[in-house]
């Protein structure tokens, strides 16, 4: 498989570390060898590459930004650029990531017992166990304040009854963090695989995100015990604390994503030719998007960083996070809008990524706070007022 070159206008790549550009490459030779090769077919057959969790595992890919347990200790910029990678080679791939760290593994890290922390912790971080996230309802997806999941108290256990849908690995996850309201709000809980009450089932038909595992989780009388329950996790705050990590994750993501639809429109545009036998990016127009698209993409690059920078002084909270996720979830979008363009009828072909990283893009505009709410948190960042409702 050919070598990805990197997209880098401004010499963006001044501004990272020796450490920070090294964990790029590891990350881009991993998609270069490992997934490049393989991503088509799985797209095209609806399947998740699991084969590929073990290798990410041991480049130390799942929590990377966490500390302790086995996990890599990367710094933000680092582990944005090993999401950048992995969203170049596909979106799906970068979610089980995003999953695996920021929606299981931080929360056991920041809200877990010790117990929790030593039983899961290493085991997510090698990939040896894989964790879902389940917070979004068939009637909840942009309003989890309004779940009807519930834990009710029974002795010492607790019985969880209620449905969770479009989760991410849920019918491949040996741990499933759930997210239900209580006598004392909102608590999550970690359910293991095979404990009586509690199933999930593949969604199929998707034409997004079609590398991926999607699932509903049902809980019928589910039975679980005290320890189950993350004990520092009260109220809404904490699965948003998760989400604001994977979204920051995404903000990165999604420039790989943009990357990929670029080089790939530009590489064809100076090599087909039409009118006269002159390759089409000879044609203004065509030029035109090109210079729209290295402009956006060099915006995104500046946006993450900076966030990153800030990320790593304490600085960044969510409302950063979410002009981050929807502008360059957005320009990803774009970008892959106008590569498909670019290759004309070629574009519409799974020989070229653009079509899947454009059908996947569609989920990364919804998921995780939509376009709309995330204008909404900003919109409030600068009026003062909510106005979600
Ligand atoms: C492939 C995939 C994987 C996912 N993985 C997970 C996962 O692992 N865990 C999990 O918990 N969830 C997951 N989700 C769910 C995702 O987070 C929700 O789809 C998302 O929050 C939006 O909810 P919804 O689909 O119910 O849309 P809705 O909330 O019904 O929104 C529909 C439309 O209405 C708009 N809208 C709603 N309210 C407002 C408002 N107040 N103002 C303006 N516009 C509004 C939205 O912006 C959107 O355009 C996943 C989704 C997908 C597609």
């Amino acid at each position: 498989m050919a070598k990805f070159p990197g997209v880098d206008y401004l010499l963006i790549d001044s501004l990272f570390s020796e450490q920070e550009l090294m964990v790029r490459e590891t990350a881009r030779r991993f998609v270069d060898d490992r997934v490049a090769p393989v991503i088509r077919d799985c797209f095209r057959d609806a399947r998740f590459p699991r084969e590929l969790v073990p290798q990410m595992g041991a480049l130390g890919f799942f929590g990377a930004n966490l500390e302790g347990y086995g996990c890599a200790g990367m710094n933000s910029v680092e582990y944005g650029l090993v999401m950048q990678e992995l969203e170049r080679g596909d979106s799906g791939l970068r979610s089980f990531v995003s999953v695996q760290g920021a929606l299981v593994m931080y929360p056991i890290l920041n809200y877990g017992s010790e117990e929790q922390k030593r039983r899961w912790l290493p085991r997510l971080q090698s990939g040896e166990a894989i964790g879902c996230f389940g917070l979004t309802e068939p009637g909840f997806g942009s309003n989890p304040a309004g779940m009807l999941t519930r834990a009710r108290r029974d002795g010492s256990d607790w019985v969880i009854g209620g449905e969770k849908t479009w989760i991410t690995n849920g019918s491949v996850a040996d741990v499933a963090l759930v997210w239900a309201r209580t006598d004392d709000g909102i608590r999550g809980f970690l359910v293991e695989r095979g404990t009586p009450g509690f199933s999930a089932s593949e969604l199929h038909g998707k034409l997004s995100m079609r590398a991926s595992v999607t699932s509903s989780l049902s809980f019928a009388d589910c039975r679980v015990p005290e320890s189950a329950m993350l004990p520092g996790a009260k109220g809404l705050k904490a699965p948003l604390s998760c989400l604001t990590q994977a979204r920051y994750g995404i903000g990165w993501g999604v420039i790989g994503a943009a990357m990929d639809c670029y080089e790939t429109a530009r590489a064809y545009s100076v090599m087909r030719k039409q009118f006269d036998d002159r390759p089409i990016a000879s044609h203004q127009l065509v030029q035109e998007k090109l210079a729209n698209m290295i402009t956006e993409i060099t915006k995104a690059q500046l946006l993450a960083l900076h966030v990153g920078r800030l990320k790593d002084q304490g600085k960044a909270d969510a409302a950063h996070v979410s002009m981050l996720k929807r502008n360059n979830a957005a320009m990803a979008l774009d970008c892959a809008r106008q590569s498909r363009d670019l290759l004309g009828a070629n574009g519409i072909m799974d020989e070229y990524p653009i079509m899947r990283h454009l059908c996947n893009l569609e989920t990364v505009k919804t998921y995780e706070g939509t376009d709309h709410i995330h204008a909404l948190v900003i919109g409030e960042r600068v009026t003062g007022i909510a106005a979600y409702k």
